[in-house]
C-alpha cells in the first residue's frame, strides 16, 4: 500500500439509501432526468454504517474522496447531501457534462485517472452496483460491495 491514503466512496446504494425500482426510469437509462431524480434523492436516508465507516476512516487521517455516476452539472445538489448528514470528505468527483450515455463503470473509470492526477492515492472502494464493483476491480483495487447491486 506504500504512501496510499484515499478511500472511494460511492454515494447512491453506498451513502444514501437507494431503491433501483424507484429511480429506474430517470437514470438506469442512457436518456437521464436528473431533476426528478435529485427531487426524490434529496430526501434519501442515510445508510448509518457506512456513514459510521467513512467517519472511523477519516478520524485516522485517511482522504475520504465521493466519486458517483451523479452529473457535475448538479453538483450542489450532492454536496448540499452530503453536508446535510455530516459526511467528511476531501475531493467529490462526479460524471462529466455531455457523459450521460456512458455507463456508470466507464464514468467511474475515468474518475479514477483524475482521482490518481489529483494527487490521491486510493487504496479501497465502497460500492454497491455489480458491474461498477467489477470495474474497480479489474483497476487493480480491493473494492467491498455494500449492498445488493444487480441492476
Ligand atoms: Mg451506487
Amino acid at each position: 500500500m506504500n504512501n496510499a491514503d484515499t478511500v472511494i466512496v460511492d454515494v447512491d446504494g453506498t451513502l444514501a439509501q437507494f431503491e433501483p425500482s424507484e429511480v429506474h426510469q430517470w437514470v438506469l437509462k442512457k436518456e437521464k432526468e436528473w431533476d426528478p431524480f435529485f427531487a426524490h434523492m434529496s430526501e434519501a436516508p442515510v445508510v448509518e454504517p457506512i456513514r459510521a465507516l467513512v467517519r472511523i476512516l477519516k478520524a485516522q487521517q485517511q482522504r475520504i474522496v465521493i466519486c458517483s455516476g451523479r452529473p457535475d452539472s448538479h453538483r450542489h445538489h450532492t454536496l448540499a447531501w452530503l453536508d446535510r448528514h455530516e459526511i467528511p470528505y476531501d475531493g467529490v468527483y462526479l460524471r462529466a457534462q455531455g457523459d450521460d450515455a456512458v455507463d456508470d463503470e466507464a464514468v467511474k473509470q475515468d474518475l479514477l485517472a483524475q482521482i490518481r492526477a489529483d494527487g490521491f492515492q486510493p487504496w479501497l472502494v465502497i460500492d454497491d452496483r455489480d458491474a461498477v464493483v467489477e470495474r474497480w476491480r479489474e483497476l487493480g483495487l480491493t473494492c467491498l460491495q455494500c449492498a445488493p447491486g444487480s441492476f
